[in-house]
Order: structure tokens, then sequence, then C-alpha cells
């Protein structure tokens, strides 16, 4: 408020954000600190392992309302490397609600089963993954009847898949395009 007087009357007038940003709860990749974003500019949903899935209601409301009020022009899947959500789901399931949301990314591992079996280091297996979770989950968003009917209709929103390394803080454009 000091340095910006009208800062918090200004949000108050409303939202009009252009993005819908899907990451991961990790909390060392919080969405504004990782895009540079502004209060105002994110509509933003998180749950392990940046997953999206046509079951799970509280994606489908977020997405429903980020495409068909906001109007958002572009859906962010952003994943980012070392992800504990990812790397669990590779280790055999013990059972339980968590490990039955990891079945998700088990789902996008298995589509992907011939190009990750041939990598031999684990390491290298469990980065690719983590980009591969990220472009199932696009594909997930693009298939959605609210999404690809909009789409259709204006040309919006476009689905991105972004990773995030924590290692050197870069974020990186995995440039699909579902
Ligand atoms: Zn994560």
């Amino acid at each position: 408020k000091a340095s910006d007087p009208d800062f918090f009357s200004k949000l108050a007038e409303g939202q009009n954000p252009g993005f819908l940003y899907i990451g991961c709860s990790d909390s060392r990749v919080p969405a504004e600190e990782v895009t540079g974003a502004r209060p105002g500019e994110l509509f933003v949903h998180r749950n392990i392992a940046n997953v999206v899935h046509p079951s799970d209601p509280n994606a489908m409301a977020v997405i429903d309302f980020a495409v068909t009020q906001l109007k958002v022009r572009h859906i962010v899947v952003c994943g980012h490397y070392l992800c504990g959500g990812v790397k669990a789901s590779m280790e055999e399931g013990k059972g339980g609600v968590l490990d039955s949301w990891l079945d998700r990314i088990r789902e996008a591992a298995s589509l992907n089963l011939e190009e990750l079996s041939v990598i031999s280091d684990e390491e290298q297996r469990y980065h690719r993954l983590v980009e591969i979770n990220v472009k199932e989950q696009c594909r997930n968003v693009a298939n959605l009847p609210v999404v690809r009917d909009r789409y259709r209709a204006t040309g919006y929103p476009k689905v991105n898949g972004w990773v995030f390394d924590i290692l050197t803080g870069e974020l990186i454009d995995l440039k699909v395009n579902p």
C-alpha cells in the first residue's frame, strides 16, 4: 500500500486473469514465484504432480470456470523436476488414497512405456517421466469438451506444457501441441 496506494482497490474491482495455471502442490514451486506473475494474473489449481483427470470434480470445476467465465487465453500445465509425486508413482503401490491418485501418473507412464523402458538410467527416466506426465496432462486438458468446444469456436484457450527446473530456476516450455 505504501508503494502503490491504489493496489488493493484495483484488486477489489475483480479478476481478469489471462492464464489458468495447473501446477504441483510442492511447496518449492509456488505459481507466482515460478512465473513472476502478480496477483490477478493467474487463476491457479494445484495438486500432487499437476494431474488433470476427468474424474476429479475439483479440477473439472476449476477448468470449467476458467474457460467459460474467465475466458482465459492460455492453460498452463507446469510440472517440475524432482517431483515427489512422480517419483512415488515409479515405486510399487502401497494402496490407500495417495496411491490411487498416483495411478493417474502411472497411466501417463504406461501410454509412453516404449520410450521410458529404453532409458536405463533411473534418474534420467525420472526426469523424462516428469516431462511425459506434463505432456499427457496437457492432452487430458485439451480433450475436455469444455476446452475443445471453446477452442474450436474461438481459437482459445491454448494449452501449454512447462517444466520448472528446481536445480537452475529455469522454466522450460516443452512445446506440446495437444
Ligand atoms: Zn511435485
